[in-house]
């Protein structure tokens, strides 16, 4: 492993009794009653979450910013900014996922400077100080709640970013898996995708020691598999909602990348997909990572086959090359049995446009910390997809 230090500041607030908390968790970081909430398209008011916090919410002055699509926008972003600073905002409330939790993050470090927004995602400018925000999360997927990174599509460029700062932890989490009871199922399986390609980049890693890492990652992956048969069976089981909601904190606050930083090249493959098809992000992931899988395990077989016995229980008798095939259909397997897409033509995405993905996964030079990815192996890698 590498040296490092473990920070994560967020305050993470966990039950069915957490919501009722949000009054005194905002005045720990605030003395002043002016609150931006922020959140997507809508589904917290038809579930009723809206008014929940309304009520909690008497002694504060609100002012809201609804409209955070799924895959944040610049453009949206730009405009809450202004919001925030005509309004004077004290505190920031993000009510809704990862989606509106990234948003909130741009928003928050761009409304103290004058910087464009994008000149922080892209790292021309680093923000100094933050706007304090919080947030109620309804779908767990990201992990967004419990670090300090965004994802921000640009349309203007067609570009989606990833940025971070530890000026953008969220200061406090209000988790409550019953939130997660209304979610639509192909919702919940984004989330299920997500929250396990985030144990995966960490698994394949570049560190030569992860033990620590390795038994919790294949730990929390089976629990959340488990999870989320049952959720999708009966999405109000709350047990089920409960595992599945902490198992994707945990799979992406840092507990999992101790030392070392995962591979996350699956991630950058999909952003690229999603900067210019606009699809969820679970879904492309779906899709992507048995096809990075099937490339990576020909470059480097003892890791594939050791997490098919980490993750699969597969038998130690059995050759390297079966193990390897026992991982990756166990995943490719579990994403089908739960309804997640599988091919890239599923979105009518062709490859005609390959080379474009090719050129915007590329925009730093080859990447990848677990196994390094130059074109030709992206092109390749995208063509298994298909
Ligand atoms: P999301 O995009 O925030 O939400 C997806 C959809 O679920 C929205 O349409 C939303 O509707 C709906 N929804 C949310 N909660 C609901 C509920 N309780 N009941 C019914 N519908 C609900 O999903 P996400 O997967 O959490 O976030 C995806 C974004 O995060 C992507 O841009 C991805 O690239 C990024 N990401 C970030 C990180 C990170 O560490 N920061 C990591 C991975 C991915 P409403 O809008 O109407 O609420
Ligand atoms: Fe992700």
């Amino acid at each position: 492993m590498n040296s490092f230090t473990f920070y994560n500041p967020t305050q993470l607030v966990f039950g069915k009794d957490s919501i009722e908390k949000l009054p005194q968790m905002i005045a720990q970081f605030t003395e002043g009653k002016k609150i931006l909430m922020t959140y997507g398209g809508g589904s917290m008011k038809k579930s009723g979450l809206h008014d929940r916090i309304m009520n909690l919410l008497t002694d504060f002055e609100v002012t809201e910013f609804g409209g955070i699509e799924p895959n944040p926008r610049l453009e949206t972003v730009k405009r809450a900014v202004q919001v925030v600073k005509e309004n004077d905002i004290d505190f920031i409330l993000a009510v809704g996922g990862g989606s509106v939790i990234d948003g909130t993050k741009l928003i928050s470090a761009a409304s103290t400077s004058d910087h464009d927004p994008w000149d922080i995602v892209t790292r021309k400018a680093i923000p100094e100080s933050a706007v304090p925000f919080g947030t109620i999360l309804t779908i767990s997927a990201t992990g967004s709640e419990m670090n300090a990174g965004s994802v921000i599509t640009n349309w203007e460029t067609n570009e989606k970013l990833g940025w971070g700062s530890p000026l953008v932890f969220p200061k406090f989490s209000l988790l409550n898996p019953e939130i997660l009871y209304t979610l639509p199922e192909n919702q919940t399986v984004n989330g299920i995708v997500d929250s396990m390609s985030h144990l995966l980049e960490q698994y394949f890693n570049e560190a030569e020691n992860s033990a620590i890492g390795d038994a919790m990652i294949a730990g929390v992956m089976k629990q959340i598999m488990a999870a989320g048969k049952v959720a999708l069976k009966e999405p109000q089981n709350y047990e089920a909602r409960e595992t599945l909601m902490l198992g994707a904190t945990v799979a992406l606050n840092g507990f999992m990348r101790m030392g070392y930083n995962g591979d996350w090249a699956t991630h950058n493959l999909e952003h690229a997909v999603s900067a210019v098809h606009d699809i969820a992000h679970g879904a492309g992931l779906a899709i992507l990572f048995p096809a990075w899988m099937k490339y990576v395990s020909e470059k480097q077989p003892a890791r594939f086959a050791q997490f098919a016995e980490d993750v699969f229980d597969a038998d130690s008798s059995l050759s390297e090359e079966e193990k390897i095939q026992t991982g990756i259909k166990g995943i490719e397997d579990y994403w089908t049995s739960i309804g997640a897409p599988s091919r890239l033509s599923d979105f009518n995405i062709s490859e005609e446009d390959f080379e474009t993905f090719a050129e915007k996964t590329l925009f730093n030079g080859p990447f990848g910390n677990f196994c390094k990815l130059d074109r030709e192996d992206v092109l390749a890698i995208y063509q298994l997809a298909q």
